[in-house]
């Protein structure tokens, strides 16, 4: 490829309105064109990495006993109906009607349709197992569409779903999608941890998300990891045990205590001069427009999809002053669990408040607590809450560390939940109709081309790992004008070509200082200099991931991109 004729443009600066630096890079380095919020064009280099990608996950699916097919991205609201969840799935499902006033969809996911499709084809328990993949655009109409391609409301997703008549044969297929998850991600140069996670919108129980781990702000995950027994779970999954497990107000007697001005933990811990881990507090929200309460120990505070599932709630949000005096009957800042009619509002209890003794409460009422307060005997505790770094290992007790993450892959076990309410069965050895027992396994195409630009990237642009690189070499001839440098630019760029090495030639009449900027911004692994000392018989040869630069022959350059490339 010549590079005045690449379809590209680069910039000279980062575009304003990117915060993530694989977002700013794609941008910069002319990968991606914004259309509009959250949707991109893939421009030639782009296409190139997820052609890459997409392959390499071809073939280990393939290996795997995969089967691709591709469905349809436009779907019709009846099959949404039959597994429930045209009801359920909230905004992100892109509704729309077709012109005889039909409901359709785009689809976010597939689930709905392979259910369908196998239903139709299999009947009988002998054409069981089988795993079908495909490659495919996905809209979700994110509510915070960010961070480029790693949360588009457009982008392309490799999904595959298994089919089983036994619970034994899925965990087999479970554990053959691990593998060939861990293989996928090792070949496109990404180092993954499998951690345990919640399986949110798409539902059933057993279910690990692939994680890159990167120490840059952006990934939207904390993972929280124990380098001791290797235990790794995501924020919305991961349990700890606390370091002070049992706390002691040290109140003798139950009070009602006035507390003017403290609302927040902060100020009524300061006021009373003690811990917060001996303050109950109390976080009112609104769960799918009804209210519950959620009473946690001072220090922790609520994680999101934990809360949700514990409510089986789609969302929620906290309850406004109003609201709370409302449902409540009690003061913001100042609310206890106690007086709450229960029939209208659900209470929860954290983990956390299992060892709490002779705590602080609102009264609910304002400028009041009470001190000394202690929890009735048959309560019921769930887990809604956020682990923080320095909390210890569910399994071994050592300090849990916390990193982020971006979640590249996921595999769930389905179980029956598509299969039972859409009716979708295969006939057993005794003639008996049985719903097929699911599987399936997602990979974000697109976000693992952003993941691996926010793990390897430096100061000067990209540095592709070789597997997934839109090019391997770029020839620099340092002046196109110059006759020698010209020609010996082209013999190496056609012998390259010949070797099926993918090289582009940098034949701008620009100065050598703009092309090698671009160069370093677009990552190229090798960049092969024609310069002055060609007059010497030599050129420039510099690898990008580590800097390196040596002067070599032609020929010997041409041996060295060999050597790289088959590594
Ligand atoms: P997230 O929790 O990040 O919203 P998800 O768990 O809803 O993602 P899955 O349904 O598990 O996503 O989809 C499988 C894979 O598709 C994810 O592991 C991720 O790599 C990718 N993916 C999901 N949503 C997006 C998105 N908005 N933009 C890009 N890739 C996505
Ligand atoms: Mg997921």
């Amino acid at each position: 490829m010549k590079m005045s004729k690449l379809f590209t443009q680069t910039l000279r600066e980062f575009p304003n309105d990117a915060e993530a630096i694989s977002h700013k890079l794609l941008i910069r380095a002319g990968f991606i064109k914004k259309l509009t919020n959250g949707i991109y064009t893939y421009m030639p280099l782009a296409q190139r990495v997820l052609v890459k990608i997409s392959n390499i996950v071809r073939e280990e699916m393939n290996a795997a006993g995969a089967q691709e097919l591709l469905m349809p991205f436009v779907q019709p609201a009846e099959v949404w109906q039959k597994s429930g969840r045209w009801q359920v799935y909230g905004k992100e499902l892109l509704r729309c009607k077709d012109r005889h006033d039909n409901e359709m969809c785009l689809a976010p996911t597939h689930e709905e349709v392979i259910t369908s499709v196998v239903a139709d084809t299999i009947n009988s328990y002998k054409q069981l197992p089988v795993n079908l993949y495909q490659i495919q655009t996905k809209f979700r109409d994110e509510i915070r569409p960010r961070f480029g391609l790693l949360r588009g409301r457009e982008f392309i997703m490799k999904d595959a779903y298994s089919f089983h008549t036994s619970q034994e044969d899925l965990n087999r297929e479970y554990e053959v999608m691990a593998k060939t998850y861990t293989n996928i991600f090792k070949r496109c140069g990404l180092d993954t941890r499998a951690v345990q996670s919640d399986s949110g919108a798409i539902g059933g129980n057993v279910s690990h998300e692939y994680m890159v781990l990167t120490d840059t702000a952006v990934g939207e995950n904390d993972v929280f990891y124990c380098d001791e027994c290797g235990y790794s779970a995501n924020s919305n999954h991961a349990n700890s045990i606390l370091p002070v497990e049992e706390t002691d107000g040290g109140y003798t007697e139950e009070k009602i205590v006035d507390t003017p001005n403290t609302k927040t933990i902060e100020e009524l811990a300061k006021f009373l001069n003690i811990d917060a881990n001996c303050i109950l507090k109390a976080v009112a929200v609104i769960a799918d427009s009804k209210p519950a309460l959620i009473m946690i120990r001072g220090d922790k505070e609520v994680e999101e999809t934990k809360l949700l599932n514990a409510l089986g709630a789609l969302e929620y949000r906290p309850m406004t002053d109003d609201e709370i005096v409302e449902h409540l009957n009690s003061s913001p800042g100042f609310i206890s669990y106690r007086d709450i009619d229960t029939s209208k509002v659900k209470v929860l209890f954290d983990n956390s408040a299992k060892g709490m003794k002779n705590f602080v409460l609102g009264a609910n009422v304002k400028d009041k607590h009470i001190t000394g307060a202690n929890l009735p005997q048959n309560i019921e505790f769930v887990d809604v809450s956020l682990v923080k770094e320095g909390e210890y290992c569910p399994h071994c007790k050592k300090p849990l560390k916390v990193t982020r993450g971006i979640e590249v892959g996921n595999i769930f076990q389905l179980g029956t939940k598509y299969s039972e309410p859409m009716n979708a069965c295969y006939t057993d050895e005794n003639g008996q109709l049985k719903p097929y027992i699911m599987g399936c396994y997602g990979i974000g195409i697109s976000r693992t081309m952003a993941a691996a630009i926010e793990k390897y990237h430096d100061d000067f642009g990209i540095v592709w790992p070789v597997a997934i690189a839109p090019y391997h070499v770029d020839i620099v001839p340092v002046n196109i004008e110059d006759e020698t440098q010209s020609k010996v630019a082209y013999e190496l760029y056609d012998k390259l070509n010949e070797l099926k090495i993918e090289t582009v030639i940098d034949d701008r009449n620009d100065r050598a200082g703009v092309k090698f900027k671009d160069s370093e911004l677009i990552g190229f692994p090798i960049r092969i200099t024609v310069g002055k000392t060609i007059s010497e018989g030599l050129v420039e040869f510099k690898i990008r991931k580590t800097g390196e630069v040596i002067k070599l022959t032609p020929d010997e350059a041409v041996k060295k991109c060999q050597e790289i490339l088959s590594n």
